[in-house]
């Protein structure tokens, strides 16, 4: 099967590991040009080593309200566009929802809310210029379905599947796309760390990589105000 990523830019935020790394490899494999985005920069420039394909490396905090736009330009400057944004960061603590403090949630907003609606608004005028584009937003599981453990990820996850349904709806007729790929228990170091692993179905990053190219692929056209489950069926709700 032709993806038709051959030649596009691709623009894949929180990149250096897991789920970011394995999406921009996977598009990197299909001939994108990739540029990734992490804050530690040895780690950065060791992943975009690692793409087969041309890879620019932007250490940067996806949080901080400066960095879409500044990532979309060294897109533009190294590559001469950008047709696909996957947009990822680091996902908030845990916490039971009783005891969120407004400093917590409001670090859970920039993080796995507003940043991704500024890299949409940040990459949509070179999407526009070309009448083409696909961005995926990477969430969680919990988009769906709450994690007990987990309510500042379940308030900001949930707060864009709203803003990309709603948006989504707004640019079909342009020729672009915009879905969320939900992740459940995956083998990245995030995981690991938190103990995740172990008592449920893990997913290969790499698969979930590949997930993510083809919703960001030129015959994924019609695919589009989706949220995606990838979770080895654990999401129990029909929805
Ligand atoms: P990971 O810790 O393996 O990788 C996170 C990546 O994001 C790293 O490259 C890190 O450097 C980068 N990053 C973190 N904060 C950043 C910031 N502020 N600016 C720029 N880069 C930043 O994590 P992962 O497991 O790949 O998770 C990715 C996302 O998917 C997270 O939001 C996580 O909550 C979510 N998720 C993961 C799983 C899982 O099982 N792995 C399940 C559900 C949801």
């Amino acid at each position: 099967m032709d993806l038709g990523l051959g030649g596009k830019v691709a623009l894949v935020t929180a990149s250096s590991k897991g789920l970011g790394r394995a999406s921009a490899l996977a598009l990197s494999q299909e001939g994108a040009k990739v540029v990734l985005c992490a804050r530690d920069r040895a780690a950065l420039e060791e992943t975009a080593a690692a793409m087969p394909g041309e890879a620019l490396a932007v250490p940067a905090d996806v949080t901080d309200p400066a960095t879409p736009r500044r990532l979309a330009e060294a897109a533009v400057d190294r590559f001469g566009g950008l047709h696909v944004l996957v947009a990822n960061a680091g996902g908030p603590p845990p916490a039971r929802a009783l005891e969120v403090d407004d400093q917590a949630l409001q670090a859970a907003l920039q993080a796995n809310l507003l940043s991704s609606i500024r890299l949409v608004q940040a990459a949509l005028p070179q999407m526009r210029a070309a009448g083409w584009g696909r961005i995926c937003l990477i969430t969680s599981k919990a988009v769906k379905e709450p994690i007990p453990a987990l309510a500042l990820s379940n308030t900001a996850r949930t707060g864009l599947w709203a803003w990309a349904k709603t948006a989504a709806a707004d640019l079909f007729d342009e020729g672009i796309t915009l879905n969320l790929a939900c992740p459940g228990t995956h083998d990245t170091d995030r995981a690991r760390q938190a103990g995740m692993l172990g008592d449920g179905p893990v997913g290969d990053p790499a698969d979930f990589g590949k997930v993510v190219c083809f919703l960001c692929s030129a015959p994924a056209r019609f695919v589009s105000g989706t949220a995606l489950q990838v979770d080895g069926a654990t999401t129990r709700g029909l929805l």
